[in-house]
């Protein structure tokens, strides 16, 4: 097995037993990221930084100061902003922009420091590609152009955090960090093949993450197991208050159940007591064929692992696309004010005066989709539509989170579709935001309720394309949602699969 294809689990243990240093599995990483400039996964990369990192872990390590994720190398969707690499949320009106702090998933995972003492020790390789201000569903609303999806680069990688995504299927990364307002992580690590976890609203501090819709944003990561991402999450999630919205409690470690059993009913059973839920209008008219197959197959071999399985409902899924088009616009138009031409960023060079300059300098720095949300949000928080448009939305957002209370008094962890199909052709949506919009239908009434939810490979298409399958619990059962990603990714094998190209 070849450096790239081991999960961070296995790059841990090779670090321990020496197999590697840090220098030499950064060294590995950034010439394959140099190889497959073509995908588009990076946005800004500085081999050098990366290289200084690796030294001072693999220092660390000698002095017996390492952690279990001190020097395994990392990707970082570019919204999160970073000392040292330029930070766009892929958008023109950010072009070379360099923060001078690290947002705070930056900063835990990065070296250590006086102010982070427990910082995990990981080497960030670079940012990578997104949708501009992670608006989007396929990374084709990047200013950067689209990250390429390795299993068929044709096709979309997935939105938002598609360079996130395409880093790790292709072997350019371990892990990546990404961000889920309505899907951004789970979708685009179903049409890549890989497993990504949406936490608990505020479960992960927001502090330097560049805000599209505050009431949903909400940072994970991106992996090839549930294993992976339990370690990531750990060290992701602490209470910071430095963001108002950040849980008070300090986090946990999301490993804890991954190797024992739901309950103790029957020790041959892993997940015997576990009650799966399957939403009735997750299973109904627009779902495909294949990937409701795939769900099928799913479903059985939770069953087969002592699971058991009920119908519930859901019956505001429909409205949670009007709902989260009305309240996200509502928020972006907001936070995206602050791009003004003035205290960084993008500035016109030609202006009258200072209303021009405004005018040019957002017109020129920011692209359709982020132009047509910033359009929609004003219009609906304005006078004499607010209450018809951003009240009634808020309103229907509560039943939304109530509905899922209510499925929860019938089961422990809801299993569903992650989109309604596998990864489409390149530019095949991309002129019709609303056929784009209707993809997010499975994904965005997590996020509308706060709760965490998975992505997990389930399968193929018929045109050798992963299909995912989401997994979604109660406000934070993260621990528990990944011990049954885990379960389920030790009797199956879909995980494991590596694009053509990346299997050499
Ligand atoms: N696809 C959704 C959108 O375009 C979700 C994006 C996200 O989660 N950041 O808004």
């Amino acid at each position: 097995m070849s450096w790239h294809q081991k999960s961070v689990a296995q790059l841990s243990k090779a670090l321990i037993n020496k197999e590697i240093s840090s220098f030499e599995l950064s060294t590995y990483y950034l010439e394959r990221m140099a190889d497959s400039r073509n995908l588009n996964a990076y946005l800004d990369t500085l081999p050098e930084l990366s290289l200084a990192q690796a030294k001072e872990a693999d220092t660390l390590r000698a002095q017996g100061k390492a952690g279990p994720l001190t020097g395994i190398p990392i990707a970082h969707k570019d919204v999160f902003v970073s000392k040292g690499w330029a930070t766009t949320a892929a958008s023109k009106i950010l072009e070379g922009y360099i923060s001078p702090f690290d947002a705070a998933v930056v900063e835990a995972l990065g070296m250590p420091t006086e102010r982070h003492p427990h910082a995990a020790g990981m080497v960030c390789l670079g940012k990578t590609n997104m949708d501009e201000f992670a608006m989007g569903s396929s990374n084709e609303n990047s200013a950067y152009g689209p990250a390429l999806n390795p299993w068929n680069t044709k096709c979309v990688s997935g939105g938002s955090s598609g360079g996130s995504a395409v880093a790790v299927a292709a072997g350019l990364a371990p892990v990546a960090t990404g961000t889920d307002t309505g899907g951004s992580i789970r979708q685009p690590a179903a049409f890549c093949g890989l497993t990504g976890i949406k936490p608990t609203y505020g479960r992960v501090s927001r502090y330097g993450m560049i805000a599209y819709a505050s009431s949903l944003d909400q940072a994970g990561p991106i992996g090839k197991t549930a294993e992976d991402c339990a370690l990531l999450l750990s060290a992701m999630s602490f209470h910071d208050p430095r963001d108002s919205t950040s849980l008070a409690d300090s986090g946990e470690d999301y490993a804890r159940y991954l190797h024992s059993s739901w309950s103790d009913k029957d020790q041959n059973k892993p997940l015997a007591g576990l009650r799966v839920g399957l939403p009735k209008e997750f299973y109904a008219d627009g779902l495909s064929s294949e990937v409701a197959q795939a769900l099928l197959v799913a479903k059985d071999a939770l069953h087969g692992l002592g699971a058991s399985v009920c119908e519930v409902s859901l019956p505001k899924t429909q409205l949670s696309i009007p709902v989260y088009y009305v309240l996200a616009p509502a928020e972006a138009s907001s936070n995206l004010s602050r791009y003004d031409g003035v205290r960084y960023g993008h500035r016109a060079k030609e202006y009258s005066d200072l209303v021009q300059m405004y005018q040019r300098s957002r017109s020129e720095g920011f692209g359709d989709e982020v132009k047509r949300r910033i359009l929609v949000g004003s219009y609906v928080l304005s006078q004499g539509y607010y209450d018809a448009y951003y009240l009634q939305a808020q309103k229907i957002r509560r039943i939304i989170a109530a509905d899922f209370q209510a499925a929860f008094n019938q089961c422990d962890v809801i299993l569903g579709p992650v989109a309604p199909d596998v990864a489409w052709n390149l530019g095949e949506k991309s002129k019709d935001p609303l056929q784009m919009y209707l993809e997010d239908i499975y994904t965005l009434s997590t996020n509308l309720a706060g709760l965490p939810a998975m992505s997990v490979p389930c399968g193929f298409s018929k045109g050798g394309l992963p299909i995912g399958m989401q997994l979604i619990g109660n406000y934070f059962s993260e621990a528990r949602l990944l011990q049954v990603a885990h379960q389920y990714q030790l009797v199956s094998d879909w995980h494991l699969r590596y694009p053509a190209e990346v299997s050499a």
